[in-house]
């Protein structure tokens, strides 16, 4: 029976040693559990392999947080790989449907959810983003799948292609082409046939329509409760037909979501969307952490790992703030604090958080501010070295105009970062005896 990595990993962590950083045996004992625990889940045996060996070296030597068992840390790094493992490019749940009319071809095996997924996207697609969309059905064997796609027009008020009987998938493809040129329309989703397993003809199929419509995605359906026969099919359609994306169907099964981690790492293409039911409704956009909740087996490992989240950043905090009180605020602190900034929505967030700060804030975005002045001082912060970021007192001319060059700018950019510098270490010192610094530094984290 499948038992969930917390249970499994809850006997571990009684024994796992209570030390300073995380031992090689601590983290070899943990993550034997969770390898059984991902291939119990259906991960695949190489993917399962590769993710542990990735989690055991960045595990490895770290230090362990106050208030959470080793064991309980081991979690969170396993569950932040899992999450950086299944993150796709781009937004989740964004297709490209620019360039009106612009052509979304639906593949996968009979059963797998594609006609009802193609009706669901189309639903998204016109109520979401206002899209005038066209479905047309290509699977000319099963006259039934072809009058399954015309009632769910009907249901969800999304027009279909007419059929026409006699025509070839090819033939339809190019009528739906036309329509949708013709119409006015903004996309045209293809549905094409499904066989029960992957033939030649059927691929051949695709592969020609594909080359008559070139679609602005390729989108593969499969049920995500077939665990690793779903990877082979994915394999197998990414090398014949090329696909732009994966929708995971049957989510709201009790697959164990181990299809996503595999499907991901052996494709390396994004999972776009879940399917959670029979409903129109039941599409959401993919979310990596709710697959490796699932995986780690949910609940009270999220909520866990949420709180070794928090104390690690409270510590990091505290830490931060002994130094700064200390007027010791080196660049890699003004990295930080500039990549934070980026991540809170730049300059005029963060002063606005910062108390006493609003007149800056105005300041800022009077001037016309935007990130990309942060993202250029980030990199100069790069282009030095590690002594020269811990004490930035060692710019002289020389090293300026290399730290400049290197990061494709010049000196005088790297002046004005040097003077805010000084500028913010001040004010830090300043603020640490007033205990503002310490309020200022929780409204960051
Ligand atoms: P196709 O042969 O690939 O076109 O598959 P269909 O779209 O006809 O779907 C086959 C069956 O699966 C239908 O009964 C659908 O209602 C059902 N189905 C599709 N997607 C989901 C899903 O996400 N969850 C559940 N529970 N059922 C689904």
């Amino acid at each position: 029976m499948f038992e969930n990595l917390s249970e499994r990993l809850s006997g571990v962590f009684d024994r796992l040693t209570k030390q300073g950083a995380l031992s090689e045996d601590d983290v070899k004992t943990a993550l034997r559990e969770v390898r059984v625990a991902l291939l119990e889940a259906d991960v695949s045996l190489p993917v399962a392999r590769d993710f542990v060996k990735a989690v055991q070296e960045k595990a490895t030597g770290q230090a362990v947080t106050k208030s959470v068992t080793p064991g309980q840390q081991v979690v969170k790094i396993v569950h932040d790989e899992l999450v950086h493992v299944l993150e796709g490019e781009g937004e989740p749940g964004e297709l490209k449907v620019d360039n009106a009319p612009a052509p979304i071809l639906m593949v996968g095996l009979q059963g797998g959810g594609k006609t009802t997924t193609t009706a669901k996207i189309a639903k998204r697609l016109k109520e979401k983003q206002g899209k005038r969309v066209l479905m047309a059905s290509l699977d000319i064997y099963r006259p039934a799948a072809m009058q399954q796609l015309e009632v769910l027009g009907r249901q969800i008020g999304v027009d279909t292609l007419p059929i026409v009987e006699g025509q070839s998938a090819l033939q339809i493809a190019k009528r739906a082409q036309q329509q949708a040129t013709m119409g006015g329309y903004d996309v045209y989703m293809l549905d094409t046939a499904g066989r029960l397993q992957i033939d030649e003809k059927l691929m051949g199929e695709v592969e020609d329509v594909r080359n008559a419509v070139k679609p602005r995605e390729t989108l593969l359906v499969v049920d995500g409760l077939t665990g690793q026969v779903a990877v082979e099919v994915a394999e197998e359609f990414d090398a014949k037909v090329g696909i732009t994306g994966v929708v995971l169907t049957r989510m709201d099964g009790d697959g164990r979501g181990g299809a996503a981690l595999s499907m991901r790492a052996v494709t390396g293409k994004p999972i776009k969307f879940v399917g959670l039911g029979e409903k129109m409704e039941a599409l959401e956009e993919f979310r990596p952490e709710q697959i490796a909740g699932r995986i780690l087996g949910m609940g009270d490992i999220v909520a866990l790992v949420e709180k070794a989240q928090e104390t690690i950043e409270a510590e990091q905090a505290e830490r931060m703030m002994k130094r700064f009180q200390k007027g010791q605020f080196n660049m890699n602190d003004l990295k930080m604090q500039l990549e934070q900034m980026l991540k809170m929505g730049g300059m005029e967030g963060m002063m606005k958080m910062m108390p006493g700060m609003g007149k800056m804030a105005k300041q800022v975005e009077e001037s016309g501010f935007d990130d990309t002045i942060f993202r250029h001082q980030i990199a100069l912060i790069q282009s030095m070295t590690k002594k020269e970021r811990a004490n930035p007192a060692l710019l002289q001319a020389s090293r300026k105009k290399r730290i400049a060059a290197g990061a494709g700018q010049e000196v005088s950019e790297l002046n004005k970062l040097l003077k805010m510098h000084r500028q913010m270490a001040d004010m830090m010192k300043k603020m640490g005896k007033g205990g503002m610094l310490k309020q200022a530094l929780k409204g960051m984290f």
